[in-house]
């Protein structure tokens, strides 16, 4: 299948409308444009998101329509690491917004936020909380990772995270042309204020506080094996959901909400 056949920006204006007969769910990958140690490229988790976008609209084919990625995400966290960009949490969410906004208009109103970035979160949790009250549209978002339990099943390190082992992995599954297999390194990892993270406290996130290169784990024990264990499972998950969320957000020819 051609990706134009569910890729927005690659149809033109009269083929969306004739796709709009079929699709129910945009699915809008975020990630970020930030560091990733020395061995993935800046726009690791917006290549990631995407590739699983696709992966989820290829199976929900004619059903889901995949949106262009937001080219930046919340990364104030990064920033002094070279070449990281970051929005603030408002103008990503007046993004989203207007993005949801814009598909409304065409006639859309269920949005499915695939995220592969962390520094998101937040901004994702409380879009999705007031979406439908502000906006009129029905939203959820999903990250690409699976939860930490599985996570640390695979990790080869107690501090995998960011640039780690796990997400050159999947990288590695998803999106292998954003991998210097030749600088593969450990993560420079320094214990910190941060162990006390997730526990009773929220901290910032401060890279530089936890590693000094950037990266956690051990991206050198990376594998493409790994990367599908972890990915499979979220997007058999991700094309679950939006099943359900598809047929509960269904509407009839009178408006009305078809449960
Ligand atoms: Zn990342």
């Amino acid at each position: 299948m051609a990706p134009q056949a569910y890729v927005l920006a690659d149809m033109t204006s009269p083929e969306f409308k004739e796709a709009l007969r079929t699709v129910e769910v945009a699915v809008i990958p975020t990630g970020a444009n930030e560091q990733h140690g020395p061995h993935l490229a800046l726009r690791t988790d917006i290549a990631n998101a995407h590739a699983m976008a696709l992966r989820i609209a290829e199976r929900l084919h004619p059903r889901v329509v995949v949106v262009p990625p937001l080219p930046f995400g919340i990364s104030p966290h990064h920033m002094a690491f070279p070449g990281t960009i970051t929005l603030r949490p408002r103008t990503f969410l007046a993004v989203l917004e207007d993005v949801m906004s814009s598909l409304k208009e065409h006639g859309l109103h269920n949005f499915f936020v695939i995220n592969g970035h962390g520094g998101n979160l937040p901004a994702l949790e409380q879009l999705t909380l007031t979406a439908k009250r502000d906006l009129g549209v029905n939203l959820a978002f999903a990250k690409i990772w699976p939860s930490r339990d599985v996570m640390a099943k695979y990790a080869a390190t107690e501090s995998f995270g960011h640039a780690c082992d796990l997400e050159v992995s999947w990288s590695l599954y998803l999106a292998p042309e954003i991998v210097r297999k030749d600088k593969l390194t450990r993560g420079a990892f320094k214990q910190s204020l941060y162990r006390h993270a997730g526990t009773v406290v929220t901290i910032d996130k401060d890279t530089t506080r936890r590693s000094d290169n950037g990266a956690l784990g051990d991206a050198t024990k990376a594998s493409v094996a790994t990367g599908k264990a972890l990915i499979d499972p979220v997007v058999q998950a991700c094309v679950e959901f939006l099943e359900d969320f598809m047929r509960q957000n269904r509407r009839s020819a009178s408006g009305r909400v078809t449960l």
